[in-house]
């Protein structure tokens, strides 16, 4: 009998829809839970997914509980877990950032050398102002650390962000960034379960993968094909195809999704007429 893989993924908070949304894209099928449920199967693959706390996902693998797990790769860092980040996924994406009044005379990190700083992430922030050789007093809280200045608690704050919004809310603005976050797949480090561990890897890899591109059709006139070529952004060649058209041909490729609005009137100017750009649904490079 196959071994059934185990995955742990938020049960809760801001990585839990897409999480399940990555599942679901993969074809891993999971049976929506009910209230409460801890555990659910998937319909069509040998999978479990246990649902708990994201701060938990990192220990629940490192201890050999589940074979992988779904969180933020802040969360890896701040539990200071053995794990092995197997794949980032695209979403969640933030960034740890140091921030002081507006008022503040403050311009980068090395003004916050002698500062009281208040976080929630006084590991990663522990780490990062090392490395940085920042000698600053931390004051860790649990939440809302950007209230803390104005309560006369900290001169500066360590947050995550993604938008900036709640920094600019609270009359604060950032002096610099110390970590780059997202969600991630993690497996253990023993090696242990390691080809079940794979496989979901190169299938949630492939949705990654595909989400992060387009596909691009377009005709082209035939002496233009070079100057297209160049001008993709793409790793692998373009296919070039002959149309019933003379001094034309179709060509399509694949090109990275943030880069289509940049593209667009570039290949207009060269002459490519009938663009379309599709979604993939599926990437194995
Ligand atoms: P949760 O507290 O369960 O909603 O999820 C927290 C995780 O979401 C963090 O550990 C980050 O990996 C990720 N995240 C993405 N954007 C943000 C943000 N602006 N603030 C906090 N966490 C964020």
């Amino acid at each position: 009998m196959t071994r059934r893989l185990t995955i742990a993924i938020p049960s809760k908070g801001r990585l839990r829809e897409p999480t399940w949304s990555l599942l679901e894209a993969s074809g891993l099928s999971p049976q929506e839970p009910g209230e409460r449920v801890l555990m659910a199967q998937c319909r069509n693959a040998d999978v479990d997914i246990l649902f708990v706390r994201a701060d938990d996902v990192p220990e629940y693998v490192q201890d050999g509980v589940v074979d992988c797990g779904v969180t933020g790769l802040d969360l890896v860092a701040e539990k200071g877990c053995d794990v092995e980040v197997l794949l980032r996924l695209g979403f969640g994406l933030c960034s740890l950032q140091a921030a002081v009044p507006n008022e503040d005379v403050a311009t980068s990190l090395d003004d916050l050398d002698g500062k009281r700083i208040a976080t929630a992430h006084p590991h990663l922030a522990a780490t990062a102002l090392r490395e940085r050789g920042i000698k600053a007093e931390l004051v860790t809280v649990t939440g809302s650390a950007e209230i803390t200045p104005r309560l006369g608690l900290a001169d500066a704050i360590i947050d995550l962000v993604s938008s900036g919004s709640t920094l600019r809310t609270n009359g604060l603005r950032t002096i610099g960034t110390l970590f780059e976050a997202e969600a991630v797949l993690i497996g253990r480090n023993d090696g242990a379960g390691t080809e079940a561990a794979r496989t979901l890897t190169t299938v949630l890899g492939s949705v990654v993968n595909a989400r992060a591109n387009r596909y691009l059709l377009c005709n082209v006139p035939t002496d233009a094909v070079d100057a297209v070529t160049e001008l993709l952004p793409t790793k692998g060649s373009p296919s070039v195809m002959p149309l019933a058209t003379p001094g034309t041909v179709a060509l399509h490729a694949l090109v990275p999704a943030k880069e289509i609005w940049q593209l667009l009137p570039k290949l207009e100017a060269l002459g490519a007429t009938s663009i379309l750009t599709l979604p993939v649904e599926r990437m194995v490079p």
